[in-house]
C-alpha cells in the first residue's frame, strides 16, 4: 500500500551563529536576532543575521577555531505553511488544501491507478 505524501517545503528554523574558540571543551554560543522557534517568515532573515554576525566575528574577534551558522530545515505545509504533520492513519491534519490533495490520492488508490 502507498503512503500519502503531502506536498511541503523545507524551511530554516532553529538558525542561530556557533563560535568555538579554541580552548578545548569549552563553547560559547552568539545567537541571532531570532533564535528559538524560528518560524517560515523568520528563517530567511535569521539565517542572513547570522551570515552577517559571523563577518564581524571574523573581522573583530581573533583566538577561535571557527565560527559558522548552524540550521536546521523543518517540513511545512506548501499550502497554509503550517509544520507538516499527518494523523495516526496518514491524513494531513493542516488545512482543508493538502485535505483535498488527500481524498484525490485516496480515490486514486481506489480505482488503482498508477502514482
Ligand atoms: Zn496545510
Amino acid at each position: 500500500m502507498n503512503e500519502f505524501i503531502l506536498k511541503t517545503v523545507k524551511v530554516s528554523k532553529n538558525v542561530f551563529v556557533a563560535v568555538e574558540p579554541t580552548v578545548p571543551g569549552y563553547k560559547i554560543l552568539r545567537t541571532g536576532k531570532t533564535h528559538a522557534e524560528i518560524e517560515r517568515q523568520y528563517g530567511e532573515m535569521a539565517y542572513e543575521e547570522c551570515e552577517r554576525i559571523i563577518s564581524e566575528i571574523e573581522r573583530h574577534v581573533d583566538d577561535f577555531l571557527r565560527v559558522y551558522t548552524h540550521q536546521e530545515l523543518g517540513d511545512y505545509c506548501f499550502y497554509c505553511n503550517s509544520p507538516a504533520e499527518l494523523d495516526e492513519d496518514g491524513r494531513p491534519v493542516c488545512c482543508e488544501r493538502a485535505i483535498q490533495d488527500y481524498n484525490e490520492w485516496a480515490e486514486r488508490q481506489i480505482v488503482g491507478e498508477k502514482e
